[in-house]
């Protein structure tokens, strides 16, 4: 632990070694491959790799104030929520017993006024909570060293000020896809943010059953600013099949095939191999 300013409040505060992604996702993703295996997998999107792997990304960033803002206005939430295995994936299901709200570019949405039984106010603050940890400090990640001051003072400034407590910032939009494929068909993984506002207008990540798009600026994409703004909303929901995502496929490939099992897993799997 170390005392310096804390990376969100500023106040000098003993700092945590804080997650850039949190361990309750990691445990999730855990879970649903091997119980009680301490390796989780997690998949990087810019060059399509996927490692079990127990490193997690960390730094002393944060006080443990803020830590507990992050993980009850969102990362519980989303944990639980997100795919768990074959039979545990409540945001779907949440979802599959709504009605719908309406279709945007031809895609059905839900919008979060009509999904009484979803906390969408998490999944705001989350996808937020993620962009701006991503952005607003090194993480000594190669994948992800890119990002970091992508964001505009202005809209840092505002992210900052809403995952204290403020007002939602203006001009952000968030598409939450849900992937509609039943659980046995699932490959749950996680992956570090990637995108960002030069490249791609937005940025985007995967928790386990779940893709996050995250554009800022009403210019990131007009399309989504336009009919946002007309739906007087900051985020909607839609059901999707991942399986038809080209960047879910890659990833997907890449878990099965291409992975590096390391530790109690690797001998799981020359076990689980040697039967074939
Ligand atoms: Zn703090």
């Amino acid at each position: 632990m170390s005392l310096a300013g804390c990376g969100l409040c500023k106040i000098e505060r003993p700092l945590q070694r804080s997650h850039l992604l949190p361990r309750a996702l990691y445990k999730a993703v855990m879970k649903s491959y091997f119980p009680h295996d301490p390796a989780p997998v997690w998949a990087s999107q810019s060059d399509g790799t996927v490692l079990y792997a127990n490193k997690q990304i960390v730094k002393y960033f944060l006080c443990s104030q803020c830590e507990d803002r992050f993980s009850k206005n969102g990362e519980r939430v989303i944990a639980n929520e997100c795919f768990r295995n074959s039979f545990r994936f409540i945001l779907q299901q949440k979802l599959m017993n709504s009605e719908l709200s309406g279709k945007f570019n031809t895609q059905p949405y839900y919008h979060p006024k009509d999904l009484e039984n979803i906390d969408s106010e998490k999944y705001k603050y989350y996808a937020l909570s993620i962009i701006w940890r991503v952005t607003a400090t090194g993480w000594k990640n190669a994948d992800i060293d890119y990002l970091e001051g992508g964001l505009s003072p202005e809209y840092s400034t505002q992210i900052e000020n809403y995952l204290l407590g403020g007002d939602p910032p203006n001009d952000i939009y968030i598409t939450v896809y849900v992937d509609t494929n039943s659980g046995s068909e699932i490959t749950p993984f996680m992956s570090l943010p990637s995108g960002g506002l030069v490249s791609e207008g937005h940025f985007s990540f995967f928790v386990p059953g779940v893709k996050f798009n995250v554009y800022v600026g009403e210019e990131a994409d007009k399309d989504v600013s336009k009919e946002f703004s007309k739906q007087n909303t900051q985020l909607m929901f839609f059901l999707h099949d991942f399986k038809r995502m080209r960047e879910y496929s890659e990833m997907k490939h890449a878990v099965t095939y291409e992975l590096r099992p390391v530790g109690k897993l690797a001998k799981r799997q020359v076990t689980k191999h040697s039967k074939i």
